[in-house]
């Protein structure tokens, strides 16, 4: 990231008595004073019951891990800010729950299954299968994969580490009826299924719908406490549908495609008529078949669009890269909520990168103490109010009346404003940060920590990934945050495990072998993890030397699960990044795996989604003990066999990691992917120790999350390690029948430790109209939003169904919200053959397509690997939301044109690059196409491509085959211009790095399977295309329920 600066001093810009007044900062990462380190902290005793490594426990206060920091500063002092006048001790529980009735539970089976090709033969609302969905019960019962109920090892009694650390600092004590740490299962998904089932949970649609349909106009904002519609001559207040409700028809419509039709004219519902697009359905030309013209199809060629309508409407929220709801118009009543079929919830990306120019500001209460809510814990934004001549501020999440304390109290103005506004960030900005003072800390503040677990066996020699990694940390050393806190440390397995003592004195690492793997203990324990700035010499020459120390390997085995129960020894003192490189199938020891393999003839059966979890518990254990030590896991996996990423991948999934996969990995090939990818994963910045919470207004709540990471307590999300390259997504629902209120706010909470060693809460706040009116929640609606939530919910539902299951039900979804709001329309429009849908909601058609045929959900045995499935199940789960837009719907362009013209900006063609539909149909065989969906490129050559492009950016490799040819940039103009387009693109997010992948057209059966099975708007193999996709839906929407 390059903000560590060895030589500035800390804390320059905001001592720590200062007043609290915002300092502009930099970025969204917490970049001031990198080695601000002001504590020596006090290591936590060692676990005591991992057997040997009690050796290594140094008493209380004890440094001798090498972590010693030594800025002298006291920034956090406890003398400092532990009496704050209005603070409520953490016991008085900053995250109190509403004490509101359970949300009933409403009826509902699972869809049936309707085949995503041909006609529809099923009856979508049929819930013959009786069996209550499986996906989300805690502990699916045909695999042992869960905990054992028994959950007294959870938390050692003696492990002396944070355990307390949300409960006691962070949330408010629970009702004693809860646990204190939910069920692993029941953390990923939520055991709550019954509220607010996540995928199958339709509510049947009354057949009656229609005729209860409101045929007023939008009530936005909705009248609180009543269900009365505004009268319709009051136009709706909400200025953003003004002039809405009559648009003009386009010219520039394609035929067959109505766009926001204007209602019947003449009618007392003139101007009032709502909007809405819709598709013509007749014979094509030549066909007796009906269909639509295929160009008028709606298609996201802009990419993720981040909604903007309510920036102007509210313009304290906070940047929607933040936080999207799925409908920005939140029901009013639970019947409004069953109406709206399509997932009720957020997404949230807490470390999102600042949007230029809008970096989040820091704000430091000192000795005022962080102003919250005495009730719910809220923490102040910029939707309080404040009353009684500036003494007091009223909560806008529980509508409390709080005191002002004495040291943040000002005057009002005539307006009821406070004076000092414009010099308190917290009261003006959606995303503020507060520098959290010691009660906000169980331990002091851990320092950032590396360590990395690398397979040295010959499959990891030979393919060069050693080599590369080595070669990659070495180059990262200097840029990891946290200078000179940053701990480091490495231990290297094939059948025998070795550690390396880098303890700064000595000029070369030792290296010790331990090969009893039933009984793993950690030799020198306390010299295996290092301050790295002290061993920086012996980290640098050992990762010099690791490549060669390995090189006539020919160990075959794996011992991986002992080699991380050591790597978990030596970090759980402190906590950390644990990085795993492997490239076999662990064979040795607890944790091995076997090669359970794809099995052709399980697909389609009650057995199938057994293939997708981890068979051995032990995964699932060590990822709940990892997160327990704030220990979060990034698994990079390399084989070209089957090395059962789905249970290598819980150990990311639960502990807010992440999983790279390169399968068949060569270093020759993929080196500069990995590469990249390491690097960012090493520099980029990353909070520690991290707990969120997403609090809401009264009358809903968060029921089920989804994404990587564990559920602490019912809505406490524990995040060992976050970065901006991770969303959350959560599904809401009414606690309350019906809402009195007009707005809700909603107020995401991410209490962590900077890299820099300060303790910072990062608060994004939110508010949202209460809407009556169905129709207002489907024009609000975010189609990003709902296509991240349907996606998790689907690659989580293929975790306990079949992948047909889990498609069928994503199709299902979407016929239900269209159904439902063609129902809406039926009453007042002949609607005929038009399939109609809410602008809003232009592309969620062609997005359910894409997620139906995306690597996680494609098709069956023979349409993806299983690891790469499970692979990229994970992948999705923890993606933001223009990431997964963009690898669901990818970007193609055309570049041969450009190359050829003798000049050409290729800055300009990047701004205004035309992307096309993802069609065999615009592929020309005379062009050169790009193909981007973010993680790869793939280069498409034309059979006609003018022979003098091909060799231009070839040279003699133009007439090989393309599969053995990489591209490099050659001496000429043409091959100088598609670098820089390939660079261009790849500057347009770091996230990942794309390789080039090469293919002729023809060229099989490459072509199929790196771009055709791509195309998401083609029919291959026994995938609906496009058109298919949405006659199939429009039929469904037409059948009577
Ligand atoms: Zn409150």
């Amino acid at each position: 990231m390059g903000t560590e600066n060895p030589g500035r001093p800390s804390f320059s810009v905001r001592p720590s008595s200062a007043p609290p007044t915002a300092t502009p900062f930099p970025s969204s990462g917490p970049l001031v004073g990198p080695e601000a380190s002001s504590f020596r902290p006090t290591p936590p005793a060692p676990p005591q019951a991992t057997g040997p490594f009690v050796s290594s426990g140094p008493p209380v206060g004890s440094d001798g891990s090498g972590f010693r920091p030594t800025a002298p500063l006291r920034f956090n002092d406890p003398s400092v800010s532990s009496t704050p006048t209005t603070y409520i001790p953490p016991t008085a529980g900053p995250f109190q729950r509403f004490p509101t009735p359970q949300f009933p539970s409403t009826a509902q089976g699972p869809p049936a299954r309707a085949p995503p090709v041909g006609p529809p033969l099923v009856q979508p609302f049929a819930s013959q299968v009786s069996t209550p969905p499986v996906s989300f019960r805690p502990q699916p019962p045909s695999v042992p994969m869960g905990f054992p109920a028994q959950r007294a090892n959870f938390a050692p009694p003696s492990m002396n580490v944070p355990q307390a650390f949300s409960d006691s600092s962070f949330s408010a004590p629970r009702p004693s009826s809860q646990p204190s740490f939910t069920p692993v299962d029941s953390s990923y998904s939520s055991a709550r299924a019954t509220l607010q089932p996540p995928l199958p949970g339709y509510v049947n649609t009354q057949p009656n719908a229609v005729a209860q349909l409101p045929t007023m106009p939008s009530s936005y904002p909705s009248y609180p406490g009543s269900y009365v519609p505004p009268p319709p001559t009051s136009v709706s207040s909400f200025p953003a549908h003004q002039g809405g409700f009559t648009p003009p028809m386009s010219a520039a419509t394609p035929p067959g495609m109505l766009s926001q039709h204007p209602g019947p004219p003449g009618g007392v519902m003139q101007g009032l008529a709502e909007e809405f697009s819709s598709l013509s359905f007749g014979s094509l030309p030549g066909s007796i078949e009906p269909g639509v013209d295929l160009k008028a199809l709606p298609r996201p060629l802009e990419g993720d669009v981040e909604p903007n309508s309510f920036a102007e409407m509210y313009p304290l929220n906070c940047h929607s890269r933040y936080l999207r709801l799925t409908t920005t118009a939140i029901p009013n009543s639970s019947s409004l909520v069953s109406r709206w079929h399509l997932p009720l919830g957020a997404v949230v990306c807490p470390l999102a990168e600042a949007p230029s120019g809008e970096e989040v500001p820091i704000v430091n209460f000192a000795s005022t103490g962080i102003i919250r809510c005495r009730r719910c814990r809220t923490y102040v934004n910029p939707y309080v109010t404040f009353t009684d001549a500036g003494r007091k501020w009223r909560c806008n999440i529980c509508s409390l009346l709080n005191d002002v304390p004495g040291d943040y109290f000002a005057h009002l103005d005539a307006t009821g404003r406070r004076i000092d506004l414009d010099q308190r960030p917290e009261l003006t900005k959606g995303s503020v940060e507060f520098v959290a003072p010691t009660e906000y800390m169980v331990r002091p503040p851990m320092p950032p920590l590396y360590f990395f677990l690398i397979d040295v066996s010959i499959s990891a020699i030979r393919s060069g990934m050693l080599e590369v990694v080595a070669e990659t940390i070495k180059s990262c050393l200097d840029d990891l945050p946290g200078f000179p806190r940053t701990q480091i440390g490495f231990i290297t397995y094939d059948s025998t495990i070795h550690f390396y003592n880098m303890k700064s004195s000595l000029t070369q690492p030792q290296m010790m072998v331990v090969s009893d793997l039933d009984d793993i203990f950690v030799p020198l324990p306390d010299d295996l993890l290092v301050n790295l700035s002290e061993s920086r010499s012996v980290v640098g020459t050992f990762l010099d030397s690791l490549p060669t120390m390995f090189q006539d390997n020919v160990n075959v085995e794996s011992a991986f699960g002992p080699a991380l129960k050591a790597a978990f020894m030596v970090m759980s003192r402190l906590g950390g990044k644990l990085l795993i490189f492997q490239n076999s199938l662990p064979s040795l020891g607890v944790g091995r795996l076997k090669l359970r393999g794809d099995d052709v003839r399980v697909y389609g059966t009650d057995k199938e989604h057994a293939l997708r979890i981890p068979e051995d518990p032990f995964y699932k254990q060590m990822a709940a003990d990892l997160t327990k030590f704030q220990i979060a896991v990034n698994v990079y996996a390399f084989s070209d066999k089957y090395t059962d990423i789905a249970s290598l991948g819980t150990l990311a999934k639960y502990t807010g990691g992440q999983v790279y996969y390169y399968p068949n990995f060569l270093s020759s090939l993929h080196g500069a992917k990995l590469t990249h990818e390491l690097s960012r994963d090493l520099t980029r910045e990353t909070a520690w120790e991290a707990v969120m919470r997403v609090r809401c207004g009264k009358g809903i709540r968060f029921t089920s999350y989804h994404g990587n990471f564990m559920l602490r307590s019912t809505d406490l999300l524990a995040l060992p390690a976050v970065d901006c390259d991770k969303a959350y997504a959560m599904q809401l629902s009414l606690e309350e029948t019906l809402l009195s209120t007009q707005t809700v706010y909603f107020q995401v909470a991410l209490l962590y430790t900077a890299s820099c060693g300060e303790r910072r809460i990062r608060i994004h706040t939110l508010s949202a109209p209460v809407v009556s009116d169905l129709s207002e929640m489907y024009r609000q609606a975010d189609t990003g939003a709902i296509v991240s939530l349907f996606s998790r919910l689907a690659i989580e539902k293929t975790l306990s169904h079949k992948l047909e299951d889990a498609r069928n039900a994503v199709q299902q979804r979407i016929v239900k919200a269209l159904k439902e709001y063609r129902n809406l329309h039926a009453v007042q429009h002949r609607l005929g053959a038009r399939m109609i849908y809410p602008e809003s909601l232009k592309y969620l058609t062609l997005y359910g397509l894409a997620l139906c045929k995306s690597t996680p959900l494609r098709g069956g045995y023979a349409d993806a690997p299983l690891d790469e499935r499970c692979a990229a199940g994970y992948t999705m789960m923890a993606l933001p939301i223009k990431n997964l837009l963009k690898l669901l719907y990818p970007s193609l362009i055309r570049v041969d044109d450009f190359l050829l013209k003798p000049s050409g900006d290729v800055k300009e063609l990047l701004d205004n690059m035309k992307r096309l539909p993802l069609a065999a149909e615009s592929l020309d065989s005379r062009g050169l196409y790009i193909y981007d969906d973010g993680f790869r490129f793939v280069i498409w050559f034309g059979k006609m491509l003018p022979p003098d492009v091909a060799m231009n950016l070839l040279g003699q490799d133009f007439a090989a085959e393309l599969s053995k040819v990489s591209l490099s940039t050659r001496d000429n103009e043409m091959s100088r211009k598609l670098s820089k387009i390939l660079e261009g693109l790849r500057m347009i997010d770091l996230s990942y790095h794309q390789l080039c992948h090469l293919v002729r057209q023809g060229e099989q059966p490459r072509e199929g399977f790196l771009l055709l099975v791509n195309l998401v708007e083609d029919q291959i193999g026994g995938s609906s295309g496009y058109m298919d996709w949405v006659l199939q839906i429009h039929r469904q929407v037409q059948q009577n329920p």
